[in-house]
């Protein structure tokens, strides 16, 4: 069986899908179409409803056993408005496809399409999974936790993300952490308000909340070893009310940590609650905390990387090797905590908009380098000639 899909055929589907983005944990319609498609395409076994809207298409090799190499794709847009200004852009109000997730669905289509043509020279199972949820760090870790994916826990797991920034179609690799962890802290503190004529009544946060926002600031230097990265950008702060003549009695920082490695992360995250708690005994104030958004980090099996560097090489894509890791997350790191794998680059070019800016789209050139990538990874691993 030869591709179905074209070139151009799949160039329409990935305009098709950013015509019509849904939110994280919303993508009822675009895993709905997503399924339609692999029917049409033939995939004998598609899972639905994993981890909230995932979908599977789950192909078994001809040529024997082997082992199951996960490939994930996420099927989430973003909350940002699309001013892309393109015939496709988003028919959603305030709802955009601006991190790329459109290509990377398209990418993993075109990858299951091909493969369904060379199954017979394949020994082993691929998974390949349109994962919910990814940009709020709860879709992977929802499908890891769903009791259907016990059935198809692989081997191998592997992902693409496209980067703005690098040359078109460059290939980036590292070996170990590939992209930091990063967590949300929100510190809650609870005073209590008195008149503003009598401020010695209350028990105002206001000198722990400036405390807190230097001391998180400054905690990375005093907690991780010069080798390692941290850091934490506080990115949002409130205190009382606009009322002049009130003592303020609440306040809230919230701040964003990040590290290389989950071991100085969880320095990090034990350092900050210390310094809250310290910090609210010696204003006498009550406390409480909440993690929200918890990325692990990201960290790339050197094998598996040493061989998508065999298939760039093969493909005459070149190979981007950064020095140190990249300090945004991902949410594959859940799956990556789990099984060896390898999340990797692919440039989207060195001028190209930011992911999550309004005016990103994603590149069309790399659907067809994206699904060689991986089309040339499940060979190496699972081929027989
Ligand atoms: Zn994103
Ligand atoms: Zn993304």
């Amino acid at each position: 069986m030869s591709p179905r899909l074209s070139e151009s055929d799949l160039r329409k589907l990935r305009r098709e899908l950013h015509r019509r983005p849904e939110p994280s944990g919303a993508e009822k319609a675009t895993a709905a179409r997503i399924a339609q498609i692999l029917t049409v395409l033939g995939v004998d076994e598609i899972r639905t409803g994993l981890g909230g809207h995932g979908v599977a298409a789950v192909l078994e090799g001809g040529a024997g056993d082997g082992p199951t190499i996960l490939l994930r794709a996420d099927l989430d847009a973003l909350p940002i408005p699309d001013r892309t200004g393109k015939d496709w852009s988003s028919t959603v109000p305030g709802t955009g496809h601006m991190c790329g997730h459109d290509g990377h669905m398209t990418i993993l289509t075109g990858v299951i399409d091909r493969l369904l043509g060379e199954l017979d020279g394949l020994a082993g199972r691929i998974v390949a999974l349109y994962q919910p949820a990814e940009e709020i760090a709860h879709g992977a870790r929802a499908v890891l936790d769903d009791p259907a994916f016990r059935e198809l826990e692989p081997d191998y797991v592997c992902a693409l993300h496209n980067l703005p920034g690098f040359p078109t179609g460059a290939v980036i690799l590292r070996e170990g952490t590939f992209a930091s962890a990063s967590r949300g802290l929100i510190l809650r503190l609870h005073g209590e308000t008195s008149h503003a004529a009598h401020p010695e009544d209350a028990r105002t946060p206001a000198p722990a909340l400036a405390a807190l926002i230097d001391g998180l600031t400054a905690l990375p230097q005093l907690v991780t070893p010069l080798e390692q990265a941290a850091l934490v950008t506080v990115i949002h702060a409130e205190l009382g009310e606009i009322a002049f003549g009130t003592t303020p009695g609440e306040a809230v920082v919230m701040a964003t940590l990040r590290a290389h490695r989950d071991a100085e992360m969880e320095r990090l995250g034990e350092a900050a609650l210390r310094l809250a708690e310290g910090t609210a005994r010696t204003w006498n104030l009550d406390w409480e905390h909440e993690w929200v958004e918890v990325f692990p980090a990201c960290p790339n099996q050197a094998e598996l990387v040493h061989c998508l560097a065999e298939v760039a090489d093969v493909l005459e894509l070149p190979v981007i090797r950064p020095a140190v890791p990249f300090p945004w997350s991902e949410d594959f790191g859940a799956f990556l905590q789990r099984y060896p794998g390898v999340l990797f680059g692919l440039g989207a070019g060195e001028e190209h908009p930011q992911l999550h800016s309004s005016r990103y789209d994603f590149p069309d050139e790399l659907i067809e380098p994206g699904i060689e990538l991986f089309s040339g990874l499940v060979r190496r691993l699972l081929g027989v000639d």
